[in-house]
């Protein structure tokens, strides 16, 4: 089986400066990295590296083709990957002596995915196979329109949050992956508790204390904690237990498989500096003796 994975792509540019600028000011950087990230691009390469078949459906520029080789060679399948007349998604990064961090975020090519495109990637999709999305593109709401009109599984992380565009999701999603901060919006946002949202599964992350899936048909709420590590930097831990995560599933593992294997990718994750060129893949994780 498949998981087609509609999502962001972006370049990670990271610059160290003695301190982050103030207006007015020009500052030469100490240090300079690029790194692959998007939470879609994240996500996908985390499933592919957890031994599952991924096809991503997104966009760059003309300034994205490493992007687009280092997916392949991270052994994602970027046939519907298309090349628009638009900049490449990026994030600027500015970092300080004491850690300190600046963001700049331009989603450029991510918001140009028409549904031409969406036709042709879900035209290769059965029934069989898992759809997930993020909140980083244009199209999820249409994506996921298609792909639950093919009978398909559809999941989706709620983030960056926007509470209107969970809320337009919600009815089509069978698997809902939301963070502790996100969940809390949500709630607030429906006035429900998550547990009463109309979705069959929701997992909500809960950083190093680990996650609660909640299954409406049983009205049953798990536990799984977080295993114990020192962690160095969280970025992209939700990224790579989704991808971890939909992977098992697609797999046939049970729910509760799953995510006791994302959940060790994700601690592997948090012991490593990086986004995608850092997600641990299938052997790291069950040779890892967590
Ligand atoms: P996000 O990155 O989306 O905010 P979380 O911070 O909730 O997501 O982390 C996602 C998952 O990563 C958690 O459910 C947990 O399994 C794992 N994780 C996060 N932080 C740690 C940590 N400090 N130690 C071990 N595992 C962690």
């Amino acid at each position: 089986m498949t998981i087609f994975n509609l999502g962001s792509i972006n370049a990670d540019l990271f610059y160290a400066l003695p301190h982050l600028p103030k207006p007015g000011e020009t500052l030469a950087s100490t240090e300079y990295s690029r790194g692959l990230g998007g939470k879609g691009a994240n996500m996908s390469v985390a499933a592919a590296r957890a031994a599952a078949r991924a096809v991503h459906i997104g966009a760059i520029g003309d300034d994205g083709r490493w992007a687009l080789d280092r997916l392949t060679e991270y052994g994602v399948d970027t046939r519907h990957i298309v090349q628009v007349d638009v900049a490449t998604g990026h994030a600027l990064i500015l970092v300080d002596q004491a850690g300190e961090n600046s963001i700049v975020l331009y989603p450029g090519a991510n918001q140009a995915i028409t549904e031409i495109q969406l036709t042709a990637a879900l035209s290769e999709a059965t029934d069989a196979d898992l759809f997930i999305c993020q909140n980083e593109t244009n199209a999820q709401r249409m994506a996921a329109e298609m792909a639950s009109a093919k009978g398909m599984k559809v999941a989706y992380a709620a983030a960056p949050f926007d509470a209107d565009a969970v809320q337009a999701i919600l009815p089509l999603l069978d698997l809902l992956i939301l963070n502790a901060v996100e969940a809390e919006q949500l709630s607030t946002a429906t006035g429900t508790p998550i547990t009463a949202l109309p979705v069959r599964d929701i997992v909500v992350t809960l950083g190093a204390d680990g996650c609660d899936w909640h299954n409406t048909d049983t009205a049953q709420t798990l536990h799984i904690p977080a295993l114990p590590v020192t962690p160095v930097d969280t970025t992209g831990a939700g990224d790579t237990f989704t991808g971890y995560l939909l992977a098992g599933l697609d797999q046939g593992l049970s729910m509760a498989e799953s995510l006791t294997r994302a959940s060790k990718a994700a601690a592997i994750m948090v012991t490593r500096h990086g986004t995608a060129d850092v997600i641990p893949d299938l052997k790291d994780v069950l040779d890892s003796g967590l």
